[in-house]
């Protein structure tokens, strides 16, 4: 199928935005301009206005203030292994958490009990081998999902095995003014592949319960999950794993290989062979290539069987700073 919008914009003459509105804020590395493809497994996304990664909270703190005060729109950014980010020039405010929240403690209770406390910018591979070096078990189905802790909360990653709300104690938000607030689990609903976290707030950490596990029996648990996933899913290629929910008792996977799917392209935006609930980038796909090749499963899917399929992947959009 061809695709006729694969030239890209050219860049806005001048900044809408005035750079001076945070440039000069100190702890934080400022990037003008940043291709946003450098930062999403899908390998897609032009460049955005900012890329900022503040060093420590007061700075991150600072930012989010000068963000409402000046209406910059924003967005938070982990891993990017679960947003389509726009093939156009975006002028936006990208925030990463990688430097301001990395700690990883892990803490022993009374009784027994062990908890995690765990920044939004710490890698889910890096909280994984925490656990094993520590023998903490309970994280083991994350094995394989890219990412980092915050987004792993936003989105409730997890697979049948188990998901972020099940192992979650608390977690500490701030709002786009730099105001903290902490939620325990009972006040947040967890759902299929969302949290249910108040709108527009940012993760900075959470509290996660696990309990003491011999090495052996977590290696052994990821070793078997890994094996699946090398077998069922192109996970070699450039995505953002799943595109869609499956539907209640259905597969999004096995209704979009019913469709005769599998294989279709747009671009350089294909259907993985391997695992139809795949989109893969074989090189030089653009955002608007996949969002087309999406647009054409929920059409063909809902054509053939009366199914809407919900997006699991998160077209990224700007959110007001205010
Ligand atoms: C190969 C592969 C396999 C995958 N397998 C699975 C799987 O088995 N199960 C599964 O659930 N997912 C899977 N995913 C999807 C993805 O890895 C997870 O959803 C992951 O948890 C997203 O984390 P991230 O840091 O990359 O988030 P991002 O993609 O960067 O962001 C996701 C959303 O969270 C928001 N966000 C990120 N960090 C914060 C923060 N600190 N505060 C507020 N908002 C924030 C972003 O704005 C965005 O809306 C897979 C992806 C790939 C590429």
């Amino acid at each position: 199928m061809n695709h006729g919008s694969r030239n890209r914009i050219d860049f806005p003459a001048a900044d809408r935005l005035d750079r001076s509105f945070i440039d000069g804020l100190p702890g934080i590395e400022f990037r003008w301009w940043e291709p946003l493809a450098r930062h999403t497994t899908f390998r897609v996304g032009g460049p955005v206005w900012c890329l900022a990664r503040p060093r420590d909270e007061d700075a991150l703190e600072s930012l989010m203030k000068r963000v409402r005060e000046r209406s910059i729109p924003c967005v938070v950014l982990g891993g990017g292994s679960n947003v389509l980010a726009p093939d156009e020039p975006w002028e936006v405010l990208a925030v990463q958490l990688n430097l301001a929240c990395c700690g990883l403690v892990v803490e022993d209770l009374e009784g027994g009990g062990v908890q995690v406390h765990a920044g939004a910018g710490v890698g889910l591979s890096r909280l994984l081998r925490c656990c094993l070096r520590s023998g903490l078990g309970g994280l083991e189905f994350l094995v394989g999902i890219p990412g980092s802790i915050g987004g792993a909360l936003v989105m409730n990653a997890g697979t049948r095995d188990g998901c972020m709300h099940d192992v979650l104690e608390w977690v500490e938000l701030m709002d786009r003014g730099g105001q903290r607030r902490r939620l325990n689990v009972s006040e947040i609903p967890g759902g299929y592949r969302s949290m249910g976290l108040p709108e527009g707030w940012i993760v900075l950490r959470a509290c996660l319960n696990l309990r003491r596990t011999p090495v052996a029996r977590s290696k052994a648990a990821m070793r078997d999950i890994m094996k699946k996933r090398r077998s069922g899913q192109p996970v070699e290629c450039a995505s953002a794993g799943c595109v869609f929910k499956n539907p209640p008792s259905l597969s999004a996977g096995e209704l979009i290989d019913r469709a005769g799917l599998k294989g279709f392209r747009v671009g350089d935006a294909e259907v993985s062979t391997k695992h139809a609930n795949w989109i893969i980038n074989r090189g030089r796909a653009t955002a608007s290539d996949i969002l087309c090749l999406i647009r054409h499963i929920e059409g063909e899917v809902f054509r053939m069987f009366g199914v809407s399929l919900e997006r699991e992947i998160r077209v990224l959009e700007s959110q007001p700073g205010a």
